[in-house]
């Protein structure tokens, strides 16, 4: 007699050389080290040759510090479209890119050379900071590879190349076509620490303490002959503020024309403020009884006029829109050189902006009183003179959001400098590119008011920088008049200097060699001129990288996709929509996809500060780069994306399912070849048939899926289908069959047909969101005939065509619903130790009438479903099906643990029930 171990012989059971541990970070890098050999991204782009493109345009990260989870989080989500679009049979070449000027890496390379840059010329600085970029391009270009990202990584474009530093100048040199460019003095964001101007997007608001202080202005005008109640009164306006510092720079007081405002008296004194802050203004001031003497309009206040408070000086009235009485006294201290607004009004009223202030933010000897001393240090001093000759009335601090250098994180200023501008409205910039937001998709529907609402608000483009790492302004100043210079001719004359010899040579070269040659001064004749040295706002340079598109035919402009975190709307977006628009009269993008920004498990943003940073780099270390674009896969990354070590648990036993699951698929399909031993579907088993059809929906669904970029839908759709459809139904209703089988029967080839199917499609659909283990997998997947060499190349399944018919599809939902009543009933019997394993069972179903005879004849399909010995159909006269279990008749089959009365009745294999006696007669049960 046979024993246990034989029969166990007998059974097919699974093989493969896919392990169940992943060892993913000994197997990442061994499948980088092959994709490198074999020049996989090459053989991907051949094998798409002449196809349709898909553009993906890569935003160029800053070329300092080793990349954070945010930086891995764009990339990983930018792969996942490359992939994708490629497998979906685009054309889709990456060519990433690199930020490479401006403020950071210069103070960087400022702090490395100490003492020693005084002692080195300007060119030999730019060659410091062009050494430490490359450095890191190198160490983030290690970084984005081990991420399983494909692309162009040995020839990216960086932003200080010659060919792209000339293509920045022949974009300015359109804006000055289009008469766009102005010098012109303006407040803008002004870093004292940075010494340097700022665009909107350098900026970031923190809250900030400041003084609030109220003080008086006497008036110089009698308010009499607007009320006669007044006449001959000594009367002060109050104004409110949060920064004492720009009173030496007031110029005027501004007013809402249509407030009514009050003149109230207190004490021996009556001040002029907003009527309805009168209540409140008197209670923050402590005068116990304010006495309304006269009401007027604020119309009528404008041209009159106020003594500064403490300069020899008078303040004139003025008028604006924006005054609100949401705080303050309604009326507003207004210093043209120091805010925007108060520019535009003080343009208005023909008042200059007004600026002592350097550029180290310290007062010039303007204001004698102050001169030297630093803005913010001389706040406390200035009120306390104020409170000293009794024109401070009142002063306490408040909290508020204030903006920052997003660089050295200091406190900011507005300056008024004399700075290069890109006008919007001159040419109808603004206009232009508004009409162009409308025609781009944006992902989230949400961006598309967010940079409308950015472009319709913005003032002009501050593009000049005082700072020597990036491209040169070409402009010019005649020595003998002082004529500036600037124009599109000569500035495409300097661009064809730059892409032969690169932006050194504005440093190197004297102002003669870089005009055209016989440039005369149009104002007075001379022919010396001096070159300016400002350089161009890194937003214009990088706004410029859509230059890369166009030049090559696999490369077209303007791009199907651009893809960053949502901060991008004021930034990049932005600076490349008024670049496409201005120079090509098109947005640079079809569609515009934002994502979110990475938080830790609690939701706070990761900071040096709170000590909550998760490299990247370790991450890898200790689980792979798999689980961190497991994670990317499994979030909706459009919104803000927490990450932290319980969440990895989290990643680490998902990974472990998908990675099972394509074990136990590989494991069944050793002895199978597809390509001879596939069965048409008509020749298959129905419950194969049904598994196929559940693979079509979920395949249909995944693409949907990728096209709409909803990727943690692909992978919620197929990681669903894993585990109900899968692990918990099909697979584990399949085992009997496929162990216990003869390998080479109808039946088994019907089950490995379809594991193979589901296995090939859902390796080739997962493959742009886990390169590495689809990658893996497919190497142990059995040839086929077009098998390419690496998954990678292949193109992903369409939804199969042989799905199930409504009749069949009705069958199956019929069937399952029973199967779930019988498990229930199953689970009771366990409970009531009636049963150990569901093979112990005999179900009964009692079937009323009429269906009686249609599931007796799917009695053996129910056992099947349900994982019983048998399941018999008796007539009953109720309305619903009663289920009951009973303990299954006959022996327990020793191979295959079926319990049947069959067991027993054979003399060679007493032990063995008719099925797997056939199957070992047959001498086709063994696994090979
Ligand atoms: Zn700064
Ligand atoms: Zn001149
Ligand atoms: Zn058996």
């Amino acid at each position: 007699m046979a024993d246990e171990k034989d029969y166990k012989n007998s059974l097919n059971l699974p093989q493969t050389s896919f392990a169940m541990k992943a060892k993913l970070t000994e197997m990442e890098p061994a499948m980088l080290r092959k994709w490198e050999s074999i020049g996989l991204y090459d053989k991907i782009i051949a094998s798409r040759k002449g196809r349709e493109t898909f553009i993906l345009h890569d935003g160029p990260p800053y070329a300092n510090g080793l990349i954070h989870l945010g930086t891995a989080m764009n990339k990983i989500l930018k792969d996942f479209i490359v992939k994708s679009k490629t497998m979906r049979g685009f054309l889709s070449p990456y060519l990433p890119g690199w930020d490479c000027h401006g403020l950071p890496i210069e103070i960087h390379v400022d702090k490395l050379l100490g003492d020693k840059k005084k002692d080195i010329p300007l060119t030999a600085f730019r060659e410091e900071c062009k050494a430490y970029a490359l450095k890191y391009i190198d160490i983030q270009r290690g970084d984005f590879k081990r991420l399983g990202v494909f692309g162009e990584w040995d020839d990216p474009y960086l932003t200080m190349k010659p060919s792209y530093e000339a293509d920045i100048l022949r974009n300015l040199a359109s804006f000055f076509a289009a008469g766009d460019v102005y010098k012109g003095k303006r407040p803008v964001h002004w870093c004292p620490t940075c010494r340097t101007a700022l665009a909107e997007a350098e900026i970031v608001y923190k809250d900030k303490k400041s003084p609030s202080i109220y003080v008086k202005f006497p008036l110089v005008s009698d308010l009499g002959t607007l009320a006669p109640a007044l006449k001959g009164k000594k009367v002060s306006v109050i104004i409110w503020t949060t920064t004492p510092w720009t009173l030496p720079a007031n110029l005027a007081v501004a007013f809402h024309p249509e407030y009514e405002y009050a003149v109230f008296e207190a004490g021996t004194e009556a001040y002029l403020v907003a009527k309805r802050l009168v209540p409140i203004i008197a209670e923050i001031l402590g005068f116990p009884s304010p006495k309304i003497l006269a009401t007027i309009e604020g119309r009528a206040l404008e041209h009159l006029k106020a003594r500064h408070p403490f300069l020899d000086r008078e303040s004139v009235f003025v008028l604006a829109d924006y005054v609100t009485l949401d705080d303050g006294t309604g009326c507003v201290h207004t210093a043209p050189g120091h805010g925007y607004e108060d520019y535009l009004t003080g343009r208005a009223y023909g008042l200059e902006p007004y600026t002592p202030v350097d550029d180290k933010g310290a007062f010039t000897p303007d204001v004698p009183k102050y001169a030297g001393m630093n803005v913010f240090k001389a706040n406390p001093v200035i009120n306390a003179d104020m409170a000293a000759d009794g024109s401070l009335l009142h002063q306490s601090e408040i909290v508020h959001s204030y903006p920052h250098c997003w660089r050295c994180k200091n406190p900011v200023i507005f300056r008024a400098t004399a700075q290069w501008f890109i006008s919007m409205d001159r040419s109808r910039l603004r206009q232009k590119t508004l009409d162009e937001i409308k025609k781009v998709r944006w992902i989230p529907a949400w961006g598309e008011e967010r940079i409308s609402g950015m472009v319709e608000n913005r003032p002009d483009w501050c593009i000049s920088r005082q700072r020597s790492w990036g491209v040169p302004i070409p402009a010019f100043a005649c020595s003998g008049c002082g004529e500036v210079l600037a124009d599109e001719k000569r500035t495409l004359h300097v661009a064809d200097i730059f892409e032969a010899e690169g932006s050194n040579a504005w440093f190197t070269k004297p102002a003669a060699e870089l005009l055209p040659p016989g440039t005369l001064c149009p104002k007075c004749g001379g022919r010396d001129f001096e070159k300016e040295n400002n350089i161009l706002d890194v937003w214009f340079e990088s706004g410029a990288s859509q230059n890369v598109l166009g030049r090559r035919p696999d490369l077209p402009w303007p791009a199907d996709v651009y893809i960053e975190g949502h901060d991008q709307h004021r930034g990049w977006f932005n600076s490349s929509l008024l670049v496409g628009v201005e120079s090509r009269g098109a947005s640079p993008f079809r569609t515009c996809i934002t994502h979110g920004f990475v938080l830790d498990e609690q939701g706070r943003a990761m900071s040096k500060s709170a000590g909550n940073i998760i490299a990247p780099r370790d991450v890898i270390a200790a689980n792979g780069a798999e689980i961190l674009r497991l994670w990317i896969a499994m979030l909706n990354f459009k919104e803000d994306a927490p990450f932290g070590k319980g969440i990895v648990q989290h990643l680490v036993e998902a990974y472990r399912k998908i990675r099972n699951t394509w074990r136990f698929l590989l494991g069944n399909l050793s002895d199978f070849r597809p390509d001879a031993d596939s069965l048409d579907p008509a020749d298959m088993e129905p419950f194969d048939r049904w598994a196929m059809d559940r693979t079509s929906a979920v395949t249909r669904r995944m693409l949907e899926a990728y096209d709409a970029y909803e990727f943690h839908a692909v992978f919620h759709a197929a990681f669903q289908f894993f585990t109900v459809d899968l692990s918990a139904f099909y697979l584990d209703v399949l085992k009997d069959r496929l162990y216990c089988s003869a390998a080479g029967s109808r039946i088994r080839r019907s089950a490995q047909t379809a594991l193979f199917r589901i296995l090939r499609d859902s390796l080739r659909l997962l493959a742009p969101l886990l390169p590495f283990t689809t990658e893996e997998a497919w190497d142990a997947l059995p040839a086929f005939a077009g098998k390419e060499e690496s998954i990678h190349m292949a193109f992903f399944p369409e939804p199969g065509e042989d799905g199930l018919t409504a009749e069949e599809r009705k069958r199956w939902d019929g069937l399952l619903e029973i199967r779930d009543q019988v498990l229930k009933e199953l689970e009771k019997a366990r409970e009531a130790k009636l049963i150990g394993n569901a093979l112990e069972a005999r179900i009964v179903l009692r079937v009323p009438g009429p269906r009686a005879n249609e599931l007796e004849a799917e009695s053996g399909s129910l056992a099947v479903l349900c994982i019983v010995s048998e399941v018999a159909v008796e007539e009953a006269a109720g309305p619903d099906i009663e289920i009951r279990v009973e303990k299954a008749r006959g022996e327990k089959c020793r191979r295959c643990w079926n319990f049947s009365p069959s067991v027993g009745t054979s003399s060679a294999h007493p032990d063995l029930c008719r099925r797997c006696e056939d199957v070992l007669a047959d001498g086709k049960g063994a696994a090979s």
